[in-house]
């Protein structure tokens, strides 16, 4: 399983989601605390901030251990943004690992990641392609599929997950996903948490496992749909 987790609020910078926690992201990578499937997180990682400039976010991915990139504290410490991701993976046996194979996957605005499985021959019949053979990148591709068809982001998750839930009876459908306005997850299968910061109208974390030893962490409910805009956080069924 892999581990992933947002920011949405005040302009913060990667970091924050990354290096500097206590449990932040690197050391998810290695001593994740919660974790249902798999040890380390170490086939790859992948980062995604807005810069205001444009409404694509930019990205970086890469597909090797997250501890071993000398570039990425640099870079982490210069992105700054209202609206951040980063994930680290354990890619499931028999998935390709390769950048393109690593999320998070991108498509317009919109950045999704993928903590969990799901029968490939299930979710192909949701989109026309994929960038990758990697069962989350199919995923991901569904949701695309959603957002041209003009769904907004939570709307795109839940429909994804719920379809595909019934016919993948064991499917692990863990999403997060944003598209520089607002963050979306859902909890199937796996832990996911929400905090809403020492100071609550400064912002909203999002994460597969709590980065720090801060009071506030709310473990979400397993299959929920959470949704984090400006007006606030919604936390509703699937
Ligand atoms: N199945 C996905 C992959 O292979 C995600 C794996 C995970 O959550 N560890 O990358």
């Amino acid at each position: 399983m892999c581990r992933h987790a947002a920011w949405l609020g005040a302009p913060r910078t990667l970091a924050s989601l990354v290096h500097e926690p206590r449990h932040g992201l690197l050391r998810q990578s290695y001593a994740p605390l919660l974790q249902r499937h798999g040890t380390v997180n170490a086939d790859g990682f992948g980062v995604g901030w807005y810069d205001g400039a444009r409404a694509e976010p930019v990205r970086y991915r890469r597909a090797v251990p997250i501890w071993t990139d000398e570039n990425l504290p640099g870079i982490a410490r210069a992105a700054r943004s209202g609206c951040l991701l980063a994930s680290v993976r354990s890619a499931t046996a028999g998935m390709p690992v390769e950048e393109s194979a690593t999320p998070p996957f991108a498509d317009g605005p919109w950045l999704v990641s993928h903590n969990g499985r799901v029968a490939r021959e299930v979710v192909r019949e949701l989109a026309d392609d994929a960038e990758s053979t990697c069962d989350s990148a199919w995923l991901a591709a569904a949701v695309f599929a959603r957002r041209r068809a003009g769904e907004p982001l939570g709307e795109a998750l839940a429909e994804v997950v719920t379809r595909t839930g019934v016919k993948d009876p064991g499917a692990r459908l863990n999403l997060l996903a944003c598209d520089g306005v607002s963050v979306a997850a859902t909890a199937w299968g796996d832990t996911l948490f929400v905090h809403l910061g020492d100071h609550p109208r400064d912002g909203v974390l999002v994460a597969s496992e709590p980065l720090d030893g801060r009071p506030g962490w709310r473990a979400v409910p397993e299959r929920t749909l959470v949704l984090a805009s400006p007006d606030g956080v919604r936390i509703r069924p699937l």
